[in-house]
């Protein structure tokens, strides 16, 4: 390599470093994006100048990715974008694999017999682990857009399926370390490749409720260390390194989410996610509805307000109106907080995203525990569009899928306001004893109009 390339891979990883902290705040991360993409330039031209390259193909690819990327991006809707991280997530495990594979092929058209150890070892794990990110990621893509059902698949013995599909790889994988090319040949690498594809789709299938938070991250996390391993088989110094820091990144988030759903890493990655798909209790009490005139009346009277935001909030883009009824509230002497669920919507921080974009004040936004601290003293909490996050099963029902992972305490307020169009279920797919506590009143309606509609009542009273 020569001295050029390095250094231009220095600039590249040191960008990508300062692009991630930068990632880290709301008003720094429009320009870390834009760093991180920069370093990416400067990686692939030097990537570009090192290497004696066929650049027809190369310059077919760029036009032909860079036409679908940009596409694709202009026209994902805000609420598609979890969906889109989940197929580049699995794009980036697809690369990897095919990185692996055809540098296996070009060893052994070339007759090389004796691979090492060590690069017959990273051709396997780019394989491996890119082909279980990538078809992993395929079946997460589908539960997250809907195309197939959002509820766990789950079989007798899968538990025991799933352990001899990895014993069955890794087998596979020593057995084509030591015996190198010449002796090998492809077919135990297709083996291997086919057991981990479906190895991937195991893994998510059995994935329901509130889990797919964890999952995402987690595949996320294995796309970047299928593309360090990538970086293992080409030699290139700038994948190891951008790919460790998706990895460990990811890796960080994970935990952050396993935190968040109550759940252990080492639970995770051995299966025991999931839930059982049953659990949840018949629906009591009844939902009372309010019409917005009355609830209108309430808020003006609330001293203290808080909004809990979730999913339905970013299908009604009703961030910038929930702004503008906090504003009018506080003018009318009410104090106003935003309760913040770590897995609330699609993303992680997609609530922080949403509202960052409001221009809410960042202090105004409080964390899970910080909010629950103050839910017995609140007047009124309005949940817009949230369900799984405030749903009571967690705490209350040992059946749920979704028990012990902490909500936020909406029913601890003084009077619960709850903003949906209808009965639909949360995410997991579970009814909510929430929508029928004496305290609460459902509030039915696009998210965006009916807080519209409120913002007006304040107006007119003017
Ligand atoms: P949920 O998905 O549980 O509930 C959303 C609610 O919004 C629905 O009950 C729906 O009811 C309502 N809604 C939809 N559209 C509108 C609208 N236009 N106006 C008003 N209401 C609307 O959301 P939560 O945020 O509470 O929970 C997130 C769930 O997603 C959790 O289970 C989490 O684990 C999961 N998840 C989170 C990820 C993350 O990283 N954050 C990633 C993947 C999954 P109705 O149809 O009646 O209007």
């Amino acid at each position: 390599m020569n001295e050029g390339v390095l250094i231009s891979y220095v600039v590249a990883a040191i960008l990508f470093i300062f692009g991630i902290k930068m990632l880290g705040s709301a008003s720094t991360a429009r320009k870390g994006n834009l760093l991180s993409s920069f370093g990416m330039l400067i990686a692939i031209v030097a990537t570009l100048t090192e290497a004696n390259l066929d650049y027809q193909w190369i310059a077919a690819g760029i036009i032909i990715g860079a036409l679908i990327g940009v596409v694709a991006a202009k026209r994902v809707e805000m609420t598609g974008m979890p969906e889109l991280v989940a197929l580049l997530n699995g794009f980036g495990g697809a690369a990897s694999f095919l990185v692996g594979w055809a540098q296996y092929m070009a060893l052994y058209n070339n007759q090389e017999v004796n691979i090492p150890y060590f690069e017959a070892s990273v051709i396997f794990i780019a394989i491996f682990i890119g082909a279980i990110t990538s078809s992993g990621s395929l079946i997460a893509w589908g539960k997250l857009s809907g195309t197939m059902g959002g509820s766990p698949i789950t079989f007798y013995g899968q538990k025991v399926l799933n352990m001899v599909f990895i014993v069955g790889t890794s087998s596979l994988g020593v057995a084509f370390t030591i015996l190198g090319a010449g002796v090998s040949g492809p077919s135990i690498l297709y083996a291997f490749l086919a057991l981990s594809l479906l190895l991937g789709v195991m893994l998510v299938i059995p994935i329901g409720g509130g889990d797919m938070p964890v999952v995402i991250s987690l595949l996320n996390s294995l796309s970047g260390l299928a593309a360090c391993a990538a970086g293992f088989v080409l030699g290139n110094v700038v994948l190891i390194v951008a790919g460790s820091l998706v990895g460990a990144s990811g890796l960080i988030l994970t935990v952050i989410m396993c935190k968040a759903m109550n759940r252990s890493l080492i639970n995770v990655v051995l299966g025991g996610f999931g839930g059982s798909s049953s659990g949840s209790k018949e629906f009591k009490g009844e939902m009372k509805p309010m019409n917005v005139a009355d609830a209108f009346y309430v808020l003006e009277a609330a001293n203290k307000v808080l909004f809990i935001p979730g999913y339905g909030m970013a299908v009604a883009q009703a961030q910038h109106v929930v702004r503008e009824l906090s504003d009018l509230l506080e003018n009318n002497g009410c104090e106003v907080g935003y309760a913040i669920h770590p897995v609330a919507g699609r993303m992680p921080g997609h609530m922080n995203v949403l509202l960052a974009e409001a221009d809410v004040p960042y202090e105004q936004l409080l964390e899970m525990d910080a909010a629950n601290a103050q839910l017995p003293l609140t007047d009124v909490a309005i949940v817009i569009g949230a369900n799984d996050v405030v749903n009571p099963a967690a705490q209350e029902d040992p059946g749920s899928p979704i028990y012990g992972m902490p909500i936020i305490n909406a029913h601890q307020a003084k009077t619960v306001f709850c903003l949906k169009r209808g009965q639909g279920t949360g995410f997991s797919g579970l009814q909510n004893q929430l929508f029928g506590m004496d305290n609460t009143r459902m509030v039915y309606g696009d998210a965006k109009s009916t807080i519209a509609s409120l913002v007006n009542e304040f107006k007119n009273t003017d």
